[in-house]
């Protein structure tokens, strides 16, 4: 039976050859696998499962994500990078043996008055150049002694940056922040720095620990390029059928608005995707559809369900055909560049409506 719901599929294998590849590009540094907002799309669960094993530790934004992942089973090391923000999030930070990241005085306050429980382990978010999240760095030596002898926490402080602009291979920041940061250390402090620019593209920053995310997804975090040019693999394929092969005349409209006029008698192909599902709305004609071996160019607008190819160039098409939206094929950051956004906001974007299939799962049949 064939169905015509989309579907992502998910190569594990991939996953974890771009693991290795970040740890071959990174030598003798610890990786934090980010998995946060569903793993990029992709199923925070199972690629936790995959990745947990193979990685140091799994990051993850909020507490909510890393229980999910710890009542799933997962007993990698979590990180949780925006730290607690209550005391209940300490709490279930001390019950599934969370490592938190503190950024503000909020969170070092909450601490200093939470009920005696188990220590946390920590690190610190410093502030050296994005101004998001963070402590200044001069503050580097006042937190390493306030921190050390607070009973909720564990241990002495490690020291985390986040680079604020390391997707440009021109702008000198990403060495500043660095510099900045190992600036206030001292002998013995661990430092994580890179995301996945900093892991590709500036080896200065690899410190202790990378904390790489879209890279292990197989896309590049660099304009104008995909993850196949650094050798990473991608890791979804997004898949969707022919629902409908219409023929249309020269001059008619195609779609809401009508702003696709055809410019001769000409099939117009309909895949069962739309924005309902996560593909993104903005996507303006030409944007690539992959049928078969073949690109198709997107006509007319992106609407819920739907959307309406040019099959001029491929007029075998049939119902029920194949069409892959990125992936293995068509590297999802061109898709991204068509439709004016990034990698992320399409792979994280992807709805529940979209089945996820895992493929190549390790001790799955
Ligand atoms: C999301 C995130 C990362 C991973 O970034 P990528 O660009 O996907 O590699 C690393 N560190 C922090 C603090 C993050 O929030």
């Amino acid at each position: 039976m064939r169905d015509f719901v989309p579907w992502a599929e998910v190569d594990h294998a991939a996953l974890r050859h771009n693991l290795r590849v970040a740890r071959e590009t990174a030598p003798g540094t610890k990786v934090w696998a980010v998995v946060k907002a569903d793993a990029y799309g992709h199923g925070a669960v199972w690629v936790s499962r995959t990745l947990g094993a193979l990685a140091d530790g799994l990051a993850v934004a909020r507490v909510d994500e890393a229980v999910q992942l710890r009542e799933a089973g997962v007993a990698a090391s979590l990180l949780v990078l925006e730290g607690p923000f209550s005391e209940a999030e300490i709490e279930l930070a001390r019950h599934w043996e969370l490592q938190v990241s503190l950024h503000n005085e909020y969170q070092i306050g909450l601490l200093q008055c939470a009920p005696p429980g188990r220590p946390l382990r920590f690190w610190v978010k410093v502030d050296t150049g994005m101004h998001r999240l963070g402590f200044p760095a001069c503050e580097v030596p006042r937190l390493r002694s306030l921190l050390s002898s607070c009973p909720a926490l564990a241990g002495s402080p490690r020291w985390m940056t986040h680079l604020a602009n390391a997707d440009d291979l021109a702008d000198p920041l990403s060495e500043q922040q660095t510099r900045r940061i190992r600036e206030e250390l001292v002998a013995g402090d661990e430092l994580s720095v890179a995301n996945s620019a900093g892991t590709l593209g500036w080896p200065s920053t690899h410190a202790d620990w990378i904390r790489p995310g879209i890279m292990l997804y197989g896309a590049s975090p660099f304009r104008d390029e995909s993850g196949g040019q650094r050798r990473l693999q991608p890791v979804m394929t997004l898949r969707a059928r022919v629902i409908a092969v219409q023929r249309v005349r020269r001059g008619e409209g195609v779609g809401y608005g009508g702003e696709y006029r055809c410019p001769q008698d000409m099939d117009i192909g309909v895949i069962g995707i739309g924005y309902g599902d996560g593909y993104p709305r903005h996507a303006p004609s030409g944007t690539p559809v992959l049928l078969g071996e073949r690109r198709v160019p997107l006509v007319g607008r992106v609407s819920m369900d739907m959307i309406t190819v040019d099959l001029r160039g491929r007029p075998e098409t049939e119902v029920g055909e194949e069409a892959v939206l990125w992936g293995a094929g068509l590297p999802v950051e061109e898709v991204a560049l068509a439709a004016g956004t990034i990698s992320y906001e399409l792979l994280c974007g992807l709805t529940p409506r979209v089945r996820r299939v895992h493929r190549a799962v390790v001790g799955s049949t």
